[in-house]
């Protein structure tokens, strides 16, 4: 998994589209970010939940209890209050 992308305010991956991204990735053709970014666009009108953005080791959000905090940037993917910034 690609951590190194640092992007500020509410710009954490969708562990989701990362995966599918990773699963139909045609690399060399495509890479994986590459992917993604097609992805994102084309799911653009109808975007993961906020607990598939998260992904699957996702923390629970103390302000509203679903599990949504994303797993690797603690962002919450449901849009409460971001008191968790890194
Ligand atoms: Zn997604
Ligand atoms: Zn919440």
């Amino acid at each position: 998994m690609v951590t190194h992308i640092k992007k500020r305010r509410h710009m954490s991956a969708c562990e989701k589209c990362w995966s599918d991204a990773q699963r139909n990735s045609r690399w060399p053709v495509l890479s994986v970010a590459e992917e993604y970014q097609k992805l994102i666009a084309v799911r653009a009108a109808h975007p993961c939940t906020p607990e598939e953005q998260a992904g699957p080791d996702a923390a629970k959000c103390p302000a509203c209890g679903r599990m949504t905090l994303h797993q690797y940037t603690r962002e919450a993917m449901c849009g409460c209050a971001s008191s968790h910034d890194i």
